[in-house]
């Protein structure tokens, strides 16, 4: 939704409109002093089990808390840092701070999880990546298959070599690699053959009218063929609707995430979430049981 506002608002403030580049100069001089001020924090969302209702992983979503305008959605500040290179900063900051938590989270009790993070493509092409991630499993003493980076198909254009080569890489700290968004990029399927990943997260866009088109419907089911075929599990964003989540159960999809379950909450939100959804077995497989 926001992801959706931020681009019809880049639409309507075009060049010449100065609303729109007073905007961004604020915002992207502002990014710059966001991480030593505090203004950055993460949202979490539960990503569940379809078969068992229970949690499995959490994403964690990058926010900005500017002072003056108010939470800046990362559809808008992400693509700025992108461009002038200040995701490198933020990236590591998203994944020592989720990484830290979650490792805290454990540290109290709370079953292990796999605490999934957003990587951007420019992280991504950063050759001493993997050093950076491992020195952050270390500091925050995460076991690695606790972690799951969340990549673009984006990652590949250019160079699909290198890509392959990274995805290596990172395949054996021992983490987890999922592709997000998928199935709104390019990425031919003979690359997906040679990606190092376990998981595949179908784009919401495929999930959101499900009800209606039968295009969708038949997408849907060919992504989640597809990939337990090539031994890759499934994971649907944006699920908002019980019939959503149905069609997805029967159809075998792993995986659930989205508003119908829980919105991307606050820390402390999340821990309360997680201790009353893991102290006992949730409503749907009791029931089933
Ligand atoms: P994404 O990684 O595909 O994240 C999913 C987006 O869908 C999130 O938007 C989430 O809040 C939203 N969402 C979750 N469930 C539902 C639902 O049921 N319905 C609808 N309509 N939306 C749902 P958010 O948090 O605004 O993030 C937008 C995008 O910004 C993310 O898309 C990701 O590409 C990027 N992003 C967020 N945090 C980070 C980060 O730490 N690093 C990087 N590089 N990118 C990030
Ligand atoms: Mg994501
Ligand atoms: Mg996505
Ligand atoms: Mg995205």
């Amino acid at each position: 939704r926001a992801k959706q506002e931020g681009r019809a608002s880049t639409c309507f403030f075009t060049e010449g409109m100065q609303p729109r580049s007073v905007r961004h100069l604020q915002l992207e001089a502002h990014l710059r002093r966001a991480i030593e001020r505090d203004e950055l924090l993460l949202h979490y969302q539960p990503q569940l089990d379809t078969a068992t209702g229970r949690v499995v992983g959490l994403e964690a979503l990058v926010r900005w808390r500017h002072p003056e305008l108010g939470m800046v959605s990362p559809g808008e500040f992400i693509p700025l840092a992108e461009h002038n290179g200040q995701i490198v900063a933020i990236g590591e900051w998203v994944m020592r701070t989720a990484a830290q938590q979650m490792k805290s989270w454990m540290n109290q009790g709370l079953p292990p999880l796999v605490m999934a993070v957003n990587l951007s493509a420019v992280q991504f092409r950063d050759p001493t990546l993997p050093e950076r991630v491992q020195a952050i499993l270390n500091e925050t003493g995460l076991p690695a298959c606790n972690l799951e980076l969340e990549l673009t198909e984006s990652v590949a254009t250019g160079n699909p070599t290198a890509a392959i080569v990274m995805m290596d890489r990172l395949h054996a700290l021992g983490l987890r690699l999922s592709i997000d968004d998928f199935g709104t990029g390019y990425s031919s399927l003979n690359y997906l053959k040679r990606f190092r990943i376990d998981t595949l997260k179908i784009d919401q866009s495929f999930v959101r009218d499900i009800h209606s088109d039968p295009d969708d419907r038949a997408i849907v089911q060919a992504i989640i063929q597809m990939a337990h075929a090539l031994n890759l599990t499934t994971i649907a964003e944006g699920v908002e609707t019980d019939e959503q989540a149905d069609f997805l159960r029967a159809n075998g999809c792993d995986m659930l995430q989205g508003y119908r379950f829980c919105r991307p909450i606050e820390p402390q939100a999340a821990l309360l979430w997680l201790q009353e959804r893991t102290a006992q077995p949730p409503l749907a497989s009791a029931a089933a049981a």
